[in-house]
């Protein structure tokens, strides 16, 4: 499969419609449902389930382009790829047919984590899960941000486990399932097509849809969701950068001051500003290319690239859209340049949870020698 071609009538579609999703807020269907008939939507996950078998790298490389043309879309795909590789990783026996559903895009996953008690620390959820007189559990699980809520046809949900005290269990819960309700509406700042509203999971879950053994669910999110969410999350942060510098570039290239004869690009302090940020985007892009390359081989210096390359890149997107903003002027503010839109949508890469703060904290503690989650 040559994944450029497949990807290309996928980004013609998401760039057609990303200024409306944008401006009305709404989600981007007509691409998502193109990413579903393209196969994307399976792509690292096995060919046995139906998926491409393709690893981090084209992962990576897929959700930049996304991010490029529209940000909105990228995010739901990458919420999609790390709620199907974590179930692809333990596999909920009540679901047999779940792996397959998601690969071939019939079913859109995402991660219901974060609460509104424990807030970014999604791996310490509040809401306890209590047996229900069988081998069913109960939870009334509120969620403060869900990607997708309401459109999506999976929702990972983390608990506190009723067998195993104090430790995480994850649970596929589908959208039919009874208790499961969209509670609020999202307007952000950027990433407005997300949907990212608040949810409410009050509902009976059997045994047979969590995810590995009881207590499992912490290593699923340490070893499984933070390789994938932190990678992916970061190509979208650089996906976004990329726009907004090559939008920058060639506004300045253009855009000419009629009295002195040159375009802006010709002033010596925005053409070293664009070149500052250009060099940051592509050394946090080749950064991206390693952590990729080390997700797919994994070795001892793997779990770095996964604390640092999200809040590399995120920081970068931080800074290369600011820049691409400053050197274009008060013509940035318009819409017409869609830098503003990538300018907006990256504020929202450092707060997804790990956030980039808390990125670097683990990262401190981790080449330092001290326990990262202690
Ligand atoms: C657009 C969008 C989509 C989202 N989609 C999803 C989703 O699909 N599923 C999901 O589960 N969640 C989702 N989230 C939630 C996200 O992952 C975070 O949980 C949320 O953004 C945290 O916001 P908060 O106000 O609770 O942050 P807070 O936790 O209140 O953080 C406030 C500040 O404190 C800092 N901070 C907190 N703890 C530490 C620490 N230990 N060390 C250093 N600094 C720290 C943070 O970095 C931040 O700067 C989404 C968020 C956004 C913005």
């Amino acid at each position: 499969m040559n994944m450029d071609s497949t990807l290309k009538p996928v980004l013609a579609t998401a760039a057609e419609h990303a200024p409306a999703v944008d401006a009305d807020g709404r989600f981007p269907s007509e691409a998502v449902s193109a990413l579903g008939t393209s196969g994307l939507m399976g792509l690292p996950l096995p060919e046995q389930v139906g998926g491409l078998g393709a690893g981090p790298p084209e992962f990576a490389h897929v959700t930049a382009e996304l991010a490029e043309v529209c940000g909105s879309t990228a995010m739901i795909y990458l919420m999609h790829i790390c709620g199907a590789m974590t179930v692809l990783a333990s596999p909920p026996p009540g679901l047999p047919s779940l792996p397959s559903e998601m690969a071939t895009g019939r079913t859109l996953a995402t991660l219901a984590f974060s609460e509104p008690g424990s807030r970014s620390h999604f791996w310490a959820p509040i809401t306890q899960a209590k047996h229900n007189g069988g081998d069913d559990v109960r939870f009334t699980a509120d969620k403060s941000w869900v990607t997708s809520a309401g459109h999506a046809g999976l929702y990972v949900t983390s608990v506190l486990s009723a067998d195993e005290p104090g430790t995480v269990d994850l649970y596929a819960v589908q959208a039919g399932r009874p208790g499961v309700s969209v509670t609020g509406s999202f307007r952000g700042l950027g990433l407005r097509g997300n949907a990212s509203s608040p949810m409410c999971f009050d509902v009976t879950a059997p045994d047979t849809t969590r995810l590995g053994p009881a207590g499992a669910g912490f290593a699923l999110m340490t070893e499984t969701v933070m390789p994938w969410f932190n990678l992916g999350n970061a190509a979208v942060s650089l996906g976004l950068a990329r726009s907004a510098l090559k939008a920058a570039v060639r506004h300045t290239s253009s855009a000419r001051l009629e009295h002195t004869g040159q375009t802006l690009a010709e002033l010596p302090t925005i053409r070293a500003r664009l070149a500052r940020t250009s060099l940051q985007l592509e050394a946090a892009t080749a950064y991206l290319q390693q952590a990729a390359a080390s997700i797919a081989a994994p070795d001892e210096d793997t779990p770095l690239y996964v604390l640092g390359v999200k809040a590399l890149a995120n920081d970068t997107a931080l800074t290369v859209t600011d820049d691409a903003m400053r050197v274009c002027g008060g013509a940035a503010f318009s819409q017409h340049l869609g830098i503003e839109r990538s300018f907006r949508d990256a504020r929202a890469g450092h707060v997804m949870a790990p956030t980039a703060d808390v990125l670097y904290d683990f990262y401190g503690k981790a080449i330092t020698g001290q326990p990262v989650f202690g």
